[in-house]
């Protein structure tokens, strides 16, 4: 937060215009026009770099924060080692934008070892941890360093975690980006993304690429987001405890299979996300009989909403199938538990399963 001011409001509003105020020359600390600087983005980038001791740069949305890391890192003749089973927006990015300018393409799977081994030769590496929407996790610290062994730089979506479920760069990561759309803001009504970084130059770079490319939030968006902030932690607790529930839950009903949760101590990956991760945020993945069953269980659910994205204060599931850009079974859920009471969302879902 701003610093306290006699009589001056306790929280700032949005800073909605386009110029400020600008008499004389420029003067590096002040706004001129918000395409390059807004009061909004200050407070949120502030306590968004706080809680990773570093800076962050706030963009239009996740898609434009991914795209300010990748494009201007690679070009032609360079390689970039991306996962294959995350976000698709990095795998569409990096055919359509990358690949056909030059850029050799290495998909690999969330696994430490199969990402290690693709580094050799490497000018950025891109892991998403857990991955959406298989959950799974790979090691950071051994990731960022055979990346930086190959003279390559790590960067890390951390948006299912946030920084509040683990840092990257804290294990060697050297940028972090976020689709503010999901938890940071976490009320499922705005679209937001943001870079983390700890190099001073980076940070400088982004904000031009940001500038230059006009892949701004507005004002009131960022406000909205300001405003979000404060219960991150308190949403997220409520939110992780409610996924962990319904995936113990889920584990033990007929008829739902491959329940995947990085909290499951059954999870290939439980061992290293308890040593990596606060909390494994929000979602909980789980497969049932084909097509028709999910769309049958999606519908007769009445405290949870059919929708994507995830992230948000109310409950939302979807049959991730349908968009037809991830490596899923026809029956594959991911369920985004809300902070709704847990009892009331087990029942619901347990209802749903039964039939209605
Ligand atoms: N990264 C992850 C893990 C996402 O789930 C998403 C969106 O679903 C994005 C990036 C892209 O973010 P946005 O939709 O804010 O552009």
């Amino acid at each position: 937060m701003p610093p306290a001011e006699q009589g001056a409001p306790l929280q700032p509003g949005p800073a909605l215009t386009a110029p400020f105020h600008l008499r004389g020359d420029l003067d590096s600390s002040s706004y001129g026009y918000t395409r390059d600087g807004n009061p909004s983005w200050s407070v949120v980038e502030a306590a968004l770099g706080a809680l990773e001791e570093a800076e962050s740069v706030l963009f239009s949305s996740g898609m434009a924060a991914l795209c300010a890391v990748l494009e201007p890192a690679l070009a032609a003749g360079d390689v970039l080692v991306a996962v294959r089973d995350g976000y698709p927006g990095v795998r569409t990015v990096a055919a359509d934008r990358l690949a056909s300018r030059g850029v050799e393409v290495r998909l690999v799977p969330t696994d430490t070892e199969a990402i290690v081994a693709a580094c050799p030769g490497a000018t950025l590496v891109w892991v998403e941890t857990p991955s959406n929407p298989g959950l799974d996790v790979c090691d950071i610290a051994a990731v960022a360093d055979a990346a930086h062994a190959a003279g390559s730089r790590l960067a890390v979506d951390n948006t299912l975690a946030t920084p509040l479920g683990q840092r990257p760069l804290d294990h060697g990561a050297d940028a972090v980006m976020y689709s503010a759309t999901k938890a940071l803001s976490g009320h499922s009504d705005l679209v937001l993304g943001a870079v983390t970084v700890r190099d001073p130059e980076w940070a400088q770079s982004l904000r031009r690429h940001r500038s230059q490319g006009g892949a701004i939030a507005g004002p009131f968006e960022a406000w909205l987001l300001q405003r979000s902030l404060p219960t991150l932690a308190l949403r997220l607790a409520r939110q992780s405890d409610n996924a962990l529930a319904l995936a113990r839950m889920l584990r033990d009903r007929r008829g739902v299979s491959d329940v995947r949760h990085p909290g499951l101590e059954e999870h290939p990956c439980h061992a290293l996300a308890a040593r990596q991760m606060l909390h494994c945020g929000p979602l909980v993945c789980f497969t049932l009989d084909g097509a028709e069953r999910a769309q049958s269980f999606l519908g007769a659910l009445e405290l949870v909403a059919e929708a994507t994205s995830f992230g948000g204060v109310h409950s939302t599931a979807e049959r991730r199938a349908r968009w037809g850009t991830d490596d899923v079974a026809e029956g594959f859920i991911r369920f985004s538990a809300g902070c709704e009471d847990a009892e009331d969302l087990l029942a619901d879902v347990a209802r749903a399963l039964d039939g209605g």
